[in-house]
């Protein structure tokens, strides 16, 4: 469909044309830097431009997607068909009481660090995830025993028919990096993030412990998804990784990482074939030898 004049002229009527990319590549708006082309791309530059975004793309039976910062999804090589809408240019964040107010696009590295220049405390373990704050909502993002459902209160969200809703956070049935946003088909526009007055320089020590952990056993050096399995009962995906020997080996420009073994580094130009081909071998690999299924955290969207 790339660069129909029908879409192209809808979306025009929606956001101005300086938000609007034809055939755009994702790899460099995606951490993960790997990916096709979008038809089309698209930076809304208010809510009621999503909302129509998502009322057109409905009506016209367009496929839309949402990304975020892209530290947890591969995007194929062929791209994604339709719509992509980024929230890049959602970056604010402000306080209200003890509760921090942050639009979806912020990055939720951002909002913590925002914390700790509030004095608040409760958002220390978001520190070194690369993601935005919808992306942090979408998976339940979590690390080092914190997880966004300890804090989130409320958030606001656009439902597929295109209206605003406000949420509580009980309604996103929050869990293990998991929530109910893709069932639903929710774009979160803004979260609230209710926190604690705390002393600063607890809260400063401890985001800096966290960093200097993340720091010396991540290789944060390489592009990557993060952690690409999810934890299997009663196993870490990175130890089991580790006993099957895969750090280190690759499949063209992706490869196991000999720092971590749960991560798989973009480390010579990868392509997202590369990427889920090394996937599909430690997968296979972890079953033969100790018949455990590693169920994926990353998502794969788009097409070959
Ligand atoms: C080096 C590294 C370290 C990491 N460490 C951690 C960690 O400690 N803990 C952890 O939990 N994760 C970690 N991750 C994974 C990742 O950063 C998180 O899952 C993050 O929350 C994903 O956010 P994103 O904006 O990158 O989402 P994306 O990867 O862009 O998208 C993920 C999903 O969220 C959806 N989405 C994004 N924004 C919205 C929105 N506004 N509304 C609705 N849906 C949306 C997308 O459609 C997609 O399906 C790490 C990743 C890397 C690369």
């Amino acid at each position: 469909m790339v660069n129909e004049p029908s879409v192209l002229e809808a979306l025009s009527q929606i956001t101005a044309e300086e938000n609007i990319f034809i055939d755009e590549p994702l790899n460099k708006h995606l951490y993960t830097k790997l990916g096709g082309n979008a038809d089309f791309f698209v930076t809304p530059a208010n809510r009621a431009e999503v909302q129509k975004i998502v009322r057109y793309a409905n009506q016209a039976n367009i496929s839309f997607t949402l990304l975020g910062n892209g530290s947890n999804l591969i995007v194929r090589d062929g791209g994604i068909r339709g719509i992509v809408v980024s929230p890049k240019k959602f970056t604010n964040i402000y306080r209200e009481g003890n509760t921090l107010i942050a639009e979806s696009g912020a990055r939720i590295i951002d909002v913590s660090y925002r914390a700790l220049e509030e004095k608040l405390t409760g958002l220390e373990f978001a520190c070194g995830i690369p993601g935005t704050v919808g992306g942090a909502l979408y998976m339940n993002a979590g690390a080092y025993g914190g997880e966004i459902k300890d804090c989130l209160e409320k958030c606001v969200v656009v439902d597929p028919d295109g209206q605003l809703l406000t949420l509580q956070a009980s309604e996103l049935a929050l869990d293990y990096r998991t929530s109910n946003i893709p069932e639903k088909g929710y774009i979160v526009l803004e979260a609230h993030f209710s926190l604690l007055p705390g002393d600063v320089n607890t809260i400063k020590e401890t985001m800096a412990n966290l960093t200097e952990k993340r720091e010396s056993k991540q290789p944060l050096e390489y592009p990557s998804c993060g952690s690409v399995f999810k934890r299997p009962a009663g196993y870490f995906a990175g130890k089991l990784i580790q006993d099957s020997e895969l750090q280190g080996k690759g499949i063209g420009g992706a490869e196991v990482s000999t720092k971590h073994a749960g991560f798989i580094v973009n480390k010579n130009n990868a392509t997202a074939t590369d990427y889920i081909a090394v996937i599909e071998m430690v997968q296979r690999t972890v079953k033969e030898k100790f018949g455990v299924d590693l169920e994926r955290e990353v998502r794969i969207l788009g097409e070959d």
